[in-house]
């Protein structure tokens, strides 16, 4: 490449400049008067304003280009920021499905348990009615629905399973005070009332229920409850949960206490030879409540148990489980 060198000469007004070739060959020598100089000079000036002009640019041009480089990997930061929320928000989407699709499972285990109860309730409440209002005939062959007739006790049995079954159905703690924690407490309630607990420890009985022949009356005559063994001071059992509705003496029964269990049910207990409850009182199923005597018409100690629905003797032996 060649080079171009210039030299001011202030010498005559003169411009010289000379023009050395690197390869082998004369050194040539311009002379440039006074004119010239001005305009060269001038040149000159315009050069170097242009080359300060170029790499200004250069540089401003560098200077976007680290700022575009800058800018893209900022950009991928940010995309790859983006993508790590689609693939969060994605996954909490999945589990939002997933919990809905429990509680869907939830709320459907529940309400199946809140359609059996309220079916057995009514069937319940069906057979109550029917106990209360229709003949003792009809007693332990009370429709339920398709199903055959079914006895008193099967179901009371039906009922405990139902309870089992509502308390297999309790999904969580903090779901006591649901329909269903409330449906198993009523339902528990009317069972515990039942008159369905053996009130005396001896499971002899020898007098039932129905027509015999009376030992002081000496002629056959209705017996309104059953007859249980057991010796004079042995402890009295309530049947069910309920009200004293009577505590003492009364006529042939003798000492006498009433239980009063609701749904058109009461309990008798006759002949006592003491009565521990007072009217009034509420007493729970299976509580003691007197001791077995001989009081009133009464040939030997025993208890004469009594079940009556709307205040009709019906069979102890229908309720009362051995
Ligand atoms: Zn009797």
């Amino acid at each position: 490449m060649k080079s171009l060198k210039g030299k001011i000469s202030a010498r005559r007004n003169y411009l010289s400049v000379m023009y050395i070739p690197h390869n082998k060959g004369g050194v040539k020598t311009i002379r440039i008067n006074h004119y010239r100089t001005t305009l060269l000079t001038t040149f000159a000036f315009m050069l170097v304003a242009l080359l300060v002009l170029t790499g200004y640019t250069l540089s401003v041009v560098k200077q976007n280009r680290e700022m575009k480089i800058q800018h893209t990997n900022e950009l991928n930061a940010i995309l790859s920021e983006k993508e790590q929320l689609e693939a969060l928000i994605a996954k909490q989407a999945k589990e939002l499905a997933e919990n809905a699709e429990i509680i869907t499972t939830m709320n459907s285990v529940k309400t199946i348990s809140e359609e059996a109860i309220d079916s057995y309730r009514e069937q319940y409440e069906n057979m109550v009615v029917a106990y209360i209002d229709k003949d003792l005939k009809e007693i332990g062959t009370v429709s339920r629905g398709d199903k055959k007739p079914a006895s008193f006790k099967e179901d009371v049995a039906e009922l405990r399973s139902l309870i089992s079954l509502v308390e297999s159905a309790k999904l969580s703690e903090d779901d006591v005070t649901s329909k269903i924690a409330q449906k198993e407490a009523q339902l528990n309630n009317y069972l515990d009332a039942l008159p369905t607990y053996w009130p005396v420890n001896s499971r002899t009985t020898f007098s039932g229920f129905g027509r015999r022949f009376h030992p002081i009356y000496k002629r056959y005559i209705m017996h309104d409850g059953l007859d249980m063994a057991g010796e004079k001071g042995d402890p009295v059992y309530a049947a069910g949960a309920g009200k004293v509705s009577f505590a003492g003496w009364n006529g042939g029964y003798g000492n006498c206490i009433i239980i009063d269990h609701g749904n058109g049910f009461k309990t008798y207990y006759a002949h006592l030879s003491k009565i521990l409850v007072k009217e009034g009182q509420r007493v729970s199923k299976a509580e003691k409540i007197g001791l077995v005597g001989s009081t009133g018409l009464s040939t030997s100690a025993h208890l004469h148990f009594e079940v009556r629905l709307n205040d009709k003797p019906t069979d102890p032996l229908s309720y009362i489980e051995p």
